[in-house]
């Protein structure tokens, strides 16, 4: 079946549409390539620009927005392996769910997995020797209602993440007291990463849209970040094919 072109001249300008920077923004973004990915110096760049500026799309200040996602954090967690949570006489019935803030939530899963890489007699060596780590896998709130959720498995469902969002709103961070969830900036591509390709380009051209000349990247929020993902690797595929019906070569690189 071959691509209507003005469908999608339509679907690439609602994607570009849905990524244009807030009016009132007033930072400047990072210069780069098209084909250069971002290192960590564009990344401690983008944090200044953003505790500076917000978030280019909402103009959210993530160090007093208590409205960015919260993460469900298991309690017990899941993710413990079984051979660990038989030698803790950790038991997943019940389990629930706490509001996490994003730096916790990293620290515990690099912990969790350091512990599941351990045999399980040195793992337990080592959270008896280490009663902060301990409490901080297995949780120090008690679970009442109010201030917890019931989990249903080790995903967390929609439902789960919005009252999860809501407790995390009002409570903050089950581990650290945080009152806010995120504090680091996505380094947003302002034109998609995914149109950064040598045959969108020739997409552009036959379908009479104008292709950038600049590229660059500009601090983003979780938050608008998460809304903005789905479609755009959808129009790119369909911008893919309808390059191949084109004869526009197509490769990877
Ligand atoms: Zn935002
Ligand atoms: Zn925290």
């Amino acid at each position: 079946m071959s691509i209507n072109a003005d469908d999608l001249r339509e679907f690439i300008e609602e994607e570009l549409a849905r990524n244009t920077t807030h009016h009132k923004w007033r930072g400047k973004g990072i210069p780069i390539r098209r084909t250069s990915w971002y290192t960590n110096a564009h990344r401690s760049d983008i944090q200044e620009i953003g505790k500076k500026y917000g978030c280019h799309t909402c103009l959210s200040k993530l160090h007093k927005d208590r409205d960015q996602p919260w993460v469900g954090d298991h309690i017990p967690p899941t993710s413990l392996s079984k051979n660990l949570r038989l030698t803790l006489s950790v038991d997943l019935n019940p389990t629930v769910l706490f509001p996490q803030c994003h730096d916790c939530s990293s620290r515990q899963a690099s912990l969790i997995k350091g512990l599941n890489a351990m045999r399980a007699g040195d793992a337990l060596k080592f959270l008896n020797n280490n009663p902060d780590e301990k409490c901080f896998i297995l949780g120090v709130r008690d679970p009442i209602p109010g201030n917890c959720v019931s989990s249903s498995g080790p995903k967390v469902t929609s439902n789960e993440g919005q009252e999860i969002q809501k407790i995390g709103s009002k409570q903050g961070c089950h581990t650290c007291n945080g009152k806010v969830p995120a504090r680091t900036y996505h380094a947003d591509h302002s034109f998609p990463k995914e149109f950064c390709t040598p045959y969108m380009e020739s997409v552009f051209d036959k379908l009479g849209l104008l292709y950038p000349i600049d590229f660059d990247l500009k601090p983003q929020c979780p938050r608008c970040s998460s809304n903005q993902g789905g479609s755009v690797s959808w129009v790119a595929q369909l911008a893919k094919e309808f390059a191949r019906e084109q004869k526009v070569p197509v490769y990877k690189w």
